[in-house]
């Protein structure tokens, strides 16, 4: 090759950063979707908005492997049953491709739509270190309308916590006397370790003055909620992308190795949940995480009676 015509040493060197940059972002997002992180749906309106992005430069072959319970095999009969080719990129689909791709996948892994008729009384969950308790204190912080249900624990309180207002904090004895009397509306063991529980009389109270509540609760206390009520609205708060989420929890330091890993373990579980839920918002930052919430809060509700 004649000198004049390489690139430059400094551009070849961009171009290869730029190159691993753009296969390490393909990587997390397929990591993403196998972890229920992003749904197979959103890669594919990324992909399309903006074929140059990560989603859109994925592989379709990378895609279908990334969706949970696709194997090479099946990959293979869907590439043959859709007629794309596998060498395709997501964002190079023809509209004829997409239209049978994205067919083919509501089918089969349909996103849920929201329910009809839902009440004033809203879960949010999510999985471990997504920042539910932080997106509930800013709505509490904005919203003074929205009553914020204070759980019962048997845990002990960290130095900043108070009594009546970040928890009840209660022993064992009497945590099972608040079952036994039916004072709760769901209780669970979460981690394996403390008991906690939802106070129903105080919902009761606050829903009957046309107040919207807001419960900060685990998974099975989610589930719980929606068997006792199942006008309740269910919010999943989800991480940005799998990688956030195990920044999240290592960056706050309070958890051991062993206790982490049993926690991201957990994590799994809880987003393949996930569908179970009316609505599903990003906690990419807490200012709109919140927001959103409010705003699915204040949409027209059903009275509950
Ligand atoms: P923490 O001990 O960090 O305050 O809370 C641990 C976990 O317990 C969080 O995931 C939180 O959502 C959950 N939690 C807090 N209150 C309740 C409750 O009343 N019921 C259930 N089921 N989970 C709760």
């Amino acid at each position: 090759m004649v000198d004049g015509q390489r690139p430059p040493e400094v551009d070849r060197v961009a171009a290869s950063r730029k190159a691993v940059a753009a296969r390490r972002a393909r990587a997390s997002l397929k990591r993403d979707v196998s972890t229920r992180v992003v749904s197979p749906q959103e890669l594919l309106r990324r992909a399309y908005a903006d074929p140059a992005s990560p989603a859109g430069t994925m592989r379709v072959t990378e895609f279908l492997t990334s969706i949970p319970a696709i194997g090479e095999g099946k990959r293979d009969r869907i590439l043959r049953q859709l007629d794309i080719s596998p060498v395709k990129r997501v964002g190079g689909l023809g509209a004829r491709q997409r239209r049978d791709l994205g067919r083919w996948l509501d089918d089969r892994l349909p996103e849920p739509a929201p329910r009809a008729g839902r009440s004033r009384l809203i879960v949010l969950a999510g999985p471990t270190a997504v920042g539910k308790g932080t997106v509930a204190a800013h709505i509490q912080e904005h919203h003074p309308e929205i009553h914020l249900s204070v759980s019962a624990t048997t845990r002990p309180p960290r130095p900043s916590e108070v009594d009546g207002e970040h928890y009840y904090f209660v022993d064992d004895a009497e945590f099972d006397r608040l079952i036994a009397s039916g004072a709760l509306l769901e209780h669970a063991t979460v981690h394996n370790k403390y008991r906690y529980g939802t106070p129903r009389a105080p919902i009761e109270k606050a829903l009957a003055e046309g107040q919207t509540v807001l419960l900060e609760i685990d998974l099975q206390g989610a589930r719980q909620v929606l068997e006792a009520e199942p006008s309740a609205t269910l919010v999943f708060l989800l991480p940005p992308s799998w990688d956030e989420l195990v920044q999240r929890l290592v960056g706050r330091g309070t958890e051991d190795d062993e206790e982490r890993a049993r926690r991201l373990r957990t994590a799994r579980t809880e987003l393949a949940a996930q569908n179970e839920f009316d609505y599903r918002v990003v906690n990419d930052d807490v200012a709109s995480a919140s927001r959103e919430v409010v705003e699915l809060v204040q949409a027209p509700a059903r009275p509950t009676s």
